[in-house]
């Protein structure tokens, strides 16, 4: 059985106060014990408060990217050390914001995977097709690429302990309310379990976690999530509200 993990990104939003006011109400709400794993991965700037007031609580603390080096003249970076110093358990990586709008490539979400994994950040790599390739026909191609390119060299068996989660995101169902159907997520994810099993072993392929993420609300969530490739969901606007996210939690369990 794979724990179920709900991750909410909070992107760039939400100022200091509204931060810890959520980050407080969640805390206070997620019971811990067999229900699904909870992440939130507030915007940099808030990580040290946020992370202190969900300190002792059933939710995890995560962040929205690292930098692969480990220190030095890196202006405006982070390190995976100094994440780890903070309180993160997670980091999310690849998102198809940072791919398209900064320029990250399957090569840089490697060294990206591979700092994160030696300082003990449990990685949330992201993958996903533009709707231009969906309607070409090119949706396990895309896929196949960004696994293999974001995931090479990496052991099953340092990716296995690593904690290493994927989130299928299709570009064309983020942020802009077109979620996939449970049908369309469940192909995919299926695809996705089924290249772990032919570059990895089977352990592996039932031990991954495989997440959903494109508008994720309350009122789908449960029906993606009980799809059977489908162990969670990676949500961006409908964790930024106590209740939706909670109410996503709740058909999670
Ligand atoms: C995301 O950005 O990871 C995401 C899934 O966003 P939204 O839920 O708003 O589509």
């Amino acid at each position: 059985m794979r724990r179920p993990l709900i991750a909410g990104n909070w992107k760039m939003n939400l100022s200091r106060s509204e931060s810890l006011a959520l980050a407080r109400q969640l805390a206070a709400s997620v019971a811990s014990g067999n229900g699904a794993e909870v992440v939130v991965c507030p915007p940099f700037a808030w990580l040290d408060s946020v992370g202190q007031a969900v300190a002792g609580s059933a939710v995890a603390l995560g962040a929205q990217n690292v930098y692969f080096e480990p220190n030095g003249a890196f202006t405006g970076e982070t390190s995976a050390a100094m994440l780890v110093d903070v309180g993160c358990k997670y980091v999310i990586l690849g998102h198809s914001e940072r791919r398209q709008l900064l320029a990250e490539t399957n090569a840089i979400v490697n060294r990206k995977l591979q700092a994160a994994l030696a300082a003990g950040l449990r990685p949330i790599v992201c993958v996903g097709e533009t709707l231009a390739e969906r309607e070409a026909g090119k949706t396990a191609d895309i896929i196949q690429e960004q696994f293999s390119g974001s995931l090479a060299g990496v052991p099953a068996a340092q990716l296995i302990e690593g904690g290493l989660v994927i989130a299928y995101e299709p570009v064309w169902a983020i942020g802009t309310g077109k979620v996939a159907t449970p049908e369309q997520a469940q192909q995919v994810h299926a695809q996705l379990r089924k290249m772990v099993e032919v570059r990895y072993n089977n352990a592996m392929t039932e031990q991954i976690r495989l997440l959903y993420g494109g508008s994720v609300k309350p009122d789908n969530s449960r029906e993606l999530l009980r799809q059977t490739d489908i162990d969670g969901a990676l949500v961006g606007g409908a964790s930024l509200k106590a209740e939706g996210f909670l109410g996503i939690i709740a058909g999670a369990a």
